[in-house]
């Protein structure tokens, strides 16, 4: 490709992005497509001439983007709601261009630096002091892996040379997200060698019961391990008690991992600062700016007091890999599975700049606000109730009437193309789920969401009389 033939594709390219942006509300967030359906329309073979750009990008818009489902789309709140913002969408686009490795500080000195730098001010940002080391992962499942992996080092060093030793346990909840037990699962310790912690009424791990779980297995000649808590579990953004989970981690000397993958940028909200109480006494604790941070696909951060433990478990010194300044620099490489690593610190700096702390902290609070709202109009409406606690910018409810009208009323809502939302079983019942933290969503779009849910349910309702 010629610079000029780049110059003028990276044109279109940039001005379908900007149209897209401003038009975004226009687009179905959902596609009605079924399955199959996109790749009926590519060919089976692959192209033995090269294509022109322009048809290239033209088959982009026409047969690709109809099938997507639009994560950067302000009505959607299935799962966690994401941003990818313009600071962002510009440094994944330099970071293309550079296709900086930023796998040891010599592969590209400003990459290594410029994730310790951010990762700093976040780590001020958050209220963490100066003895938390930041790494940047790919996503949070692969940082809660890292951290198990880490635990295993320091409760079982032998494991790294010997294998993996019987007996090793890892706690979470009932509510934990499912990688914690992927991780335990990877990393060879077993299924059956997760504990499962009831929650309580509010979906918390009870640390009674963590407490008694730990006695029977130490008394049954186990090895507790890990212990993995949440700050805003997926399922009802549970926020559980740090503190007295890590007084028991602490007195049986078993590692804590806190997943606030979702959560954690909240805490950079002065009068959310409680959310992090406790962290202070964990070994590892993990938010993603790619959930709620206005930040791109894919960035997880994961603080670690601990960084050796990490470096003990990741690291084998290879002579292709050695530099002239090992010893007195960071190699990233060495704290983690990968050895190839993209730029994703540059992605994070420009969100930070760009919007400063102030401007991150007005659109966190704002999402909070639309929350409260939301939950304001759900318990308003006497069809409709209120199915968990609402600490952030998660809202849970559900119908009043059976699962089977709750489950219809999922699928007509995201048939409509017009908002997505996703589900959970809290208490056994079948529940709504609608996530805010999109930096596009405002008030209007959630007043009309709402309106949407409830003429879908006005409708279901004439079905099931
Ligand atoms: N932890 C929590 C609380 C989550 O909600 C999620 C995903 O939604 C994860 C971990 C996994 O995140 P990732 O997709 O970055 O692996």
């Amino acid at each position: 490709m010629s610079p000029e033939e780049f110059r003028n594709a990276a044109r279109a390219h940039s001005e379908w992005i900007a149209e897209y942006m401003e038009h975004v509300r226009e687009y179905p967030v959902v596609p009605a497509v079924r399955p199959g359906e996109i790749a009926a329309k590519l060919p089976s073979v692959g192209p033995e001439h090269g294509e022109p750009i322009e048809q290239i990008f033209a088959d982009f818009q026409s047969t690709i983007v109809p099938g997507l489902t639009l994560w950067n789309h302000p009505n959607f709140n299935a799962w966690f709601s994401a941003s990818s913002t313009p600071p962002s969408v510009l440094a994944e686009f330099l970071m293309a261009a550079l296709n900086v490795n930023a796998m040891l500080w010599k592969s590209s000195p400003a990459a290594t630096e410029l994730e310790q730098v951010t990762l700093g001010w976040l780590r001020q940002w958050l209220g963490l002091d100066d003895r938390w080391f930041g790494i940047i992962y790919d996503t949070a499942s692969i940082s809660v892996m890292q951290s198990i992996g880490a635990a295993r080092e320091w409760i079982a060093p032998e494991c790294r040379t010997k294998g993996m030793q019987p007996g090793l346990t890892v706690y979470v909840s009932e509510h934990t997200h499912t990688s914690a037990e992927k991780a335990a699962i990877t990393l060879g310790f077993g299924q059956d060698n997760v504990r499962r912690i009831p929650v309580d009424d509010e979906f918390r791990m009870q640390p009674e019961l963590l407490e008694q779980a730990i006695e029977a297995d130490l008394a049954a000649g186990r090895r507790p391990c890990c212990i993995v808590a949440s700050i805003g579990s997926t399922s009802a953004s549970a926020i559980e008690d740090v503190p007295a989970i890590a007084d028991i981690a602490q007195r049986y000397k078993v590692w804590l991992h806190v997943d606030a993958a979702y959560a954690g940028p909240a805490a950079i909200v002065p009068e959310m600062s409680h959310l992090l109480r406790g962290v202070e006494r964990a070994q590892t604790f993990v938010l993603n700016p790619h959930k709620w941070l206005y930040v791109s696909m894919d960035c997880s951060v994961l603080y670690t007091t601990r960084p050796e433990m990490f470096r003990r478990a990741s690291s084998l010194s290879a002579e292709i890999l050695k530099t002239a300044e090992d010893g007195n620099v960071v190699n990233f490489n060495d704290y983690g599975l990968q050895l190839g690593r993209r730029f994703r610190a540059l992605k994070l700096w420009y969100v930070l700049r760009y919007y400063g702390r102030e401007g991150i902290v007005a659109m966190l609070r704002e999402s909070m606000r639309l929350a409260q709202m939301l939950k304001g109009l759900v318990e308003a409406d006497a069809d409709f109730e209120i199915a968990a606690p609402v600490p952030l910018s998660l809202v849970c409810f559900r119908h009043r009437s059976s699962d089977e009208v709750n489950r219809q009323l999922l699928s007509d809502i995201n048939a409509s193309g017009k908002l997505f939302l996703s589900q959970a079983i809290l208490h056994g019942k079948f529940v709504l789920r609608f996530a805010i933290g999109n930096h596009q969503t405002t008030e209007q779009d959630v007043r009309e969401s709402w309106q949407l849910i409830q003429q879908c349910a006005a409708k279901l309702a004439v079905v099931h009389k």
